[in-house]
């Protein structure tokens, strides 16, 4: 067994259900308008985090100029390992961003963070209705990415209400990111089983700035 080998680098040096509760937290400040001191940067800190870094948490967010990751969770340098790309995807460059910050850093939540309105998803559906034949190929990389999670949707009655529709694409592909994530590789398979690994997913709302933690592994 290949798994044998894998050494895990880090010690956690929080689990991944403390981390969990930490960004809710943070949510909770920012909703109410309210930031801790503690996230404000500071020379001091940048300075403190010369010597490494200990991220709490890795989050897969989305590219959204409206879904900034440490605002929305009020967090401060280092503390949370952000990957962003349009319609948070998972690709092997994802993947390998999470193997890295789990490995190295000892990070025990992630956290795929998708929201109301996505631009990504709306274009996947429009694509799939209407196909645009000029699209870039580039464009059409992350398109395919969705495509699976949201063409069913397609089939039901939810085609005649956009909205709901749109919000249903989003939250299927929070849970196929979720789950190619949980699967992506041998490394996060063995640190889910052995060592406490959380991927969970969560939708931001653009209207409220809530993150709702739908897709939590405490409910799998
Ligand atoms: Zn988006």
């Amino acid at each position: 067994m290949q798994l044998m080998a894998i050494k895990i680098r880090n010690t956690p040096t929080i689990s991944g259900r403390a981390a969990l509760a930490r960004l809710r937290d943070g949510n909770r400040r920012f909703v109410a308008d309210v930031r801790s001191k503690d996230t404000l940067p500071s020379r001091a800190r940048r300075i403190e985090l010369t010597a490494g870094q200990e991220p709490f948490a890795a989050i897969l967010g989305c590219s959204d100029s409206r879904v900034p990751v440490e605002i929305v969770f009020d967090q401060g340098l280092g503390d949370l390992f952000v990957i962003r790309v349009a319609g948070n995807i998972v690709a092997p460059s994802q993947i390998g961003s999470v193997e890295f910050a789990a490995e190295q850093f000892g990070t025990r939540l992630v956290v795929v963070l998708g929201h109301s309105n996505c631009g990504a998803i709306q274009a996947t559906l429009e694509q799939l209705q209407q196909p645009k034949e000029n699209q870039s190929r580039n464009l059409h990389a992350i398109v395919d990415l969705v495509r699976p999670s949201v063409e069913n949707l397609l089939a039901t009655d939810l085609k005649h209400d956009l909205d709901e529709l749109v919000h249903q694409a989003v939250r299927a592909n929070i849970k196929a990111s979720v789950n190619h994530l949980r699967h992506g590789s041998e490394i996060i398979e063995y640190l889910i089983q052995k060592d406490g690994l959380l991927v969970v997913g969560a939708e931001y709302s653009l209207e409220t700035g809530e993150v709702d933690f739908f897709e939590d592994a405490a409910l799998v």
